[in-house]
């Protein structure tokens, strides 16, 4: 295994200032935070951003803890052999520190999402291949593969996008949501027997990390992706208007070979369109929203 991420940026405790200007979870502070920051008394209720509804009941099913150990598991196996064959690019490479910069940004707005990002140890790490692909393991393991940087030409605003995205998966337990309803398959039930200790708890994790890699979500666990993303870009000081370009982009590449990221997000125009209808709900937020003191370059061919 090559040096390990950089995690100190990333200490969610850390990241977790800055906060206070969401109103999730508080009923009594929402309403003046809300008539503070909107400039009119808006009613309690009133959360300003994107609405998506309850988590599904599912994901009780399998303990937290057990899908983010075997994410971790999973996420170390597959950074070390990507270092193993010199492919995860240094933490000092322009790329990777604009990844972290970026990731820097939206984390500390995980938290009313999800209290549990509060423990999560957040890593970010950059591979050499020419893949469009990028994801976000539960517990905050994110990953970018060089192909979706350099050939999408993808701006700050639009990398901020599929970070959003990612993390919104993460934060919104849609992996946790899809093992848990797997339950009718033989994998679903070997993996629930273990977790009730019939098995080896060991075995568990190892399952659950390699479920991880086949997952894929259904189309209410993208658009909700889409909308929480939107809004953690958004607050992060980044464009929620890059959606559009980006699945443009998207949609574009895939006139090619499709390639794997598209295959488990289709860039339809039904997409483009929600993402059109979301953001007035999100404008605001964005153009209060402190900016990124620095803006990157866009990633160029490898060497
Ligand atoms: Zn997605």
């Amino acid at each position: 295994m090559s040096e390990h991420p950089d995690q100190d940026s990333f200490d969610p405790s850390a990241a977790a200032h800055g906060f206070g200007r969401c109103g999730c979870g508080r009923p009594g502070r929402r309403l003046f935070t809300a008539g503070l920051l909107g400039g009119a008394l808006l009613p309690a209720w009133a959360r300003e951003g994107v609405e998506v509804g309850k988590k599904s009941w599912a994901v009780d099913l399998i303990p937290a803890a057990q899908v983010e150990q075997g994410a971790a598991q999973q996420y170390q196996q597959m950074m070390g052999q990507e270092a193993g064959r010199r492919a995860l690019l240094p933490v000092e490479h322009p790329q990777t520190r604009r990844l972290r910069s970026i990731a820097s940004r939206i984390i500390p707005f995980a938290l009313p999402w999800n209290e549990r990002a509060r423990q999560w140890k957040w890593e970010v790490n950059l591979v050499v291949s020419p893949q469009l692909n990028a994801f976000c393991m539960p517990g905050g393991k994110i990953a970018f593969y060089y192909g979706i940087l350099e050939k999408l030409k993808l701006t700050d605003d639009e990398v901020a996008t599929i970070m959003g995205h990612e993390v919104a998966h993460a934060l919104r337990e849609h992996a946790r949501e899809r093992m848990a309803k797997t339950t009718g398959t033989r994998v679903g039930a070997n993996l629930l027997s273990n977790l009730l200790g019939l098995g080896n708890l060991g075995d568990a994790a190892m399952q659950i990390g390699a479920n991880l890699l086949t997952l894929t979500y259904s189309r209410s666990d993208e658009t909700e992706a889409d909308l929480v993303g939107m809004e953690l870009a958004a607050r992060a000081g980044y464009d929620p208007a890059a959606g559009i370009s980006l699945w443009e982009k998207m949609a574009q590449a895939a006139k090619g070979a499709p390639p794997q990221f598209l295959s488990t997000h289709p860039a339809s125009s039904t997409r483009i369109k929600e993402i059109s209808a979301s953001l007035p709900k999100v404008q605001g937020l964005y153009e209060r929203a402190e900016k990124p003191p620095q803006r990157f370059e866009v990633a160029g061919p490898l060497r």
